[in-house]
């Protein structure tokens, strides 16, 4: 294609600059599956009255030989693109249900792309997951983005309710950020409704920042669904949030995505026996 200042071969250099980039990240994601680059890592979700864990979020890691850590934003947009994220979707989801059937009473949360829930097997997978860990099927939420139910809404109303019927809960994740939130809360059947980390970091605005935090987290408790605040930064957003009544709140002021030995660890902490009123979160800012 040429552009109006006739810059022909500049424009086809970068396409082909980016279309090499493209297959050289795929080409490392395809080996880095084989080698086991990937992993998960669970940031917990903590009731916000009580500060206790209430679940865990499972969140894709890529630990590269020579680049380090590759963002998910980076990798998961190429990987949906490919449809490398099925088999990759379907690992995090297999350890994720694993690892969290080891602990008591936590629930775990999975991102599922829109490219997943168009494949056929996605229910099928699920099941034989939950039933390879012997995870009970309401301790798994499944995240869900708008994106998954713009292509087929017939479709992804079915296989929304198979998944329900199966006892699993529903999450709408970053809710506020896409065209048609509200609509999608009406039609498909959300437990939860997570608050994107933009409206959070706006709630130190107390004109129009709070009152687009309030009004959600009032629609929840109109609509008798729960409300997940994610990215919760302060101390000054975590009081805002509990004043709001938000029930659950997500972030790195309580804590950031861990393994599972570390989890552990801090679960364990939890259980010992609480000295008087709950700590206030340790970490500043
Ligand atoms: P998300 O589902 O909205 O996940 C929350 C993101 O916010 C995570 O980024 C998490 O590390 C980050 N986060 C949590 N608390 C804070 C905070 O206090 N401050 C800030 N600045 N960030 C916070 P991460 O792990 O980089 O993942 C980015 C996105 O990539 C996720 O957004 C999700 O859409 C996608 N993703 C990650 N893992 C998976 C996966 O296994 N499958 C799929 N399909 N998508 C995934
Ligand atoms: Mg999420
Ligand atoms: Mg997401
Ligand atoms: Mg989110």
């Amino acid at each position: 294609k040429r552009d109006e200042r006739g810059g022909y071969s500049f424009y086809a250099a970068d396409q082909n600059e980016r279309l090499a980039a493209h297959r050289r990240l795929l080409d490392e994601m395809r080996r880095g599956i084989r080698n086991g680059e990937f992993f998960v890592e669970f940031q917990p979700r903590f009731e916000t009255s009580s500060r206790r864990i209430r679940g865990v979020e499972a969140l894709v890691r890529w630990a590269h030989p020579e680049r380090g850590r590759v963002s998910p934003a980076e990798f998961i947009p190429q990987a949906e693109r490919s449809g490398l994220i099925i088999p990759l979707g379907e690992a995090v989801l297999r350890d994720a249900c694993r690892t969290i059937a080891g602990f008591d009473a936590i629930s775990v949360s999975v991102n599922v792309s829109p490219v997943q829930f168009r494949d056929p097997r996605l229910v099928e997978i699920i099941a034989s997951a939950l039933d390879e860990a012997g995870l009970p099927a309401h301790r798994l939420e499944l995240e869900i983005t708008e994106g998954i139910l713009i292509e087929d809404a017939e479709r992804a109303r079915q296989t929304l309710g198979r998944l329900k019927e199966m006892g699993l809960r529903l999450a709408m994740d970053d809710f506020g950020t896409g065209y048609s939130s509200m609509s999608y809360l009406c039609d498909f059947p959300f437990d939860v409704i997570k608050i994107d980390r933009k409206f959070v970091s706006g709630l130190h605005d107390p004109g129009r920042g709070r009152a687009v935090v309030q009004a959600i987290i009032g629609l929840g408790q109109s609509l008798g669904i729960g409300v997940t605040a994610e990215g919760v930064e302060t101390n000054d957003q975590l009081a805002m949030l509990m004043q709001l009544q938000c029930r659950e709140v997500q972030g790195f002021l309580l804590a950031r995505p861990m393994s599972p030995e570390a989890l552990r660890l801090l679960e364990s902490d939890a259980k010992a026996p609480p000295a008087e009123a709950p700590a206030p979160p340790r970490r500043p800012r």
